[in-house]
């Protein structure tokens, strides 16, 4: 079985000692749910005030991105080998924020997911969508190529390590998440999308997250779907109260 994941994504929200208030107030109350895998994503200039904060509870840490060299002049930019070398283990790779505001492709997404796993790192992979712009087909051409762009060159042992989000670009941040049943269909051909490419076995293990406005009252519908092994949450787990909230209804 796929062990659920509840990642929070903070984008660019908090202080370095909201890190260590907010993970004080979650540390304790998920112990009660230890089939969840707890994440909490953050801004590089926050992630060694929350790896401290983490140590010695069940809270990993996540990166929101990472550039694709380890080192070298590359001004501004962050190094997946310097990320790994803080305690953090995750890395969101993709996100539709990055692929929107910051005009990031596929092959870029493709470098920076290889490059996050030679340097030990997990990437979450974001997978994105415009619902309204597409037809069906175009639609699942758009998620199909997306997942096979993303994961060129990955090899079958690296796909332990890779965890894939689906976010419909129209439900983040609006309140409103995608239903859950159609949410489960475009989940369901990401999985038949990664069989193709590798293999069943590899399929049936991999995690794929849903992403987009999930909150306390929606998140025991989507995990219930199948294909569903867990949600990215902005907005609603900017508070600590909510993030542990969404534990439990995932546990
Ligand atoms: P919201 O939960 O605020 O819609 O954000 C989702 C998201 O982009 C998580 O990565």
């Amino acid at each position: 079985a796929r062990q659920p994941i509840v990642m929070a994504n903070w984008k660019m929200n908090k202080l370095p000692e909201d890190a260590r208030t907010y993970i004080e107030s979650v540390a304790n109350a998920i112990t009660a749910y230890p089939s969840v895998e707890p994440i909490l994503a953050g801004q590089d200039v926050l992630l060694q005030s929350m790896v401290e904060a983490a140590k010695g509870t069940a809270v990993e840490i996540g990166a929101e991105n990472v550039y694709w060299k380890e080192e070298g002049a590359y001004t501004g930019e962050t190094s997946p080998k310097v990320v790994a070398d803080l305690g953090v283990q995750y890395v969101i790779i993709g996100h539709s924020e990055r692929r929107h505001y910051f005009r990031e492709t596929d092959e870029m997404v493709n470098l920076k997911a290889l490059a996050a796993l030679r340097n030990g790192l997990k990437p979450i992979i974001a997978i994105d969508e415009q619902i309204q712009t597409v037809s069906n087909n175009e639609h699942m051409h758009w998620i199909v190529n997306q997942v096979i762009e993303a994961l060129k060159g990955v090899t079958p042992e690296q796909m332990t390590d890779v965890v894939l989000a689906f976010e419909p670009t129209q439900a983040i941040g609006s309140g409103t998440a995608m239903s859950a049943d159609m949410a489960q269909k475009d989940l369901y051909l990401i999985r038949e999308t990664v069989s193709d490419m590798f293999n069943p076995e590899i399929a049936e293990d991999l995690r794929i997250l849903y992403g987009g406005s999930v909150k306390p009252e929606n998140v025991y519908e989507i995990m219930r779907q199948h294909d569903i092994d867990g949600v990215l949450v902005g907005n609603s787990a900017l508070d600590p109260d909510n993030f542990i909230e969404l534990v439990k209804l995932t546990h």
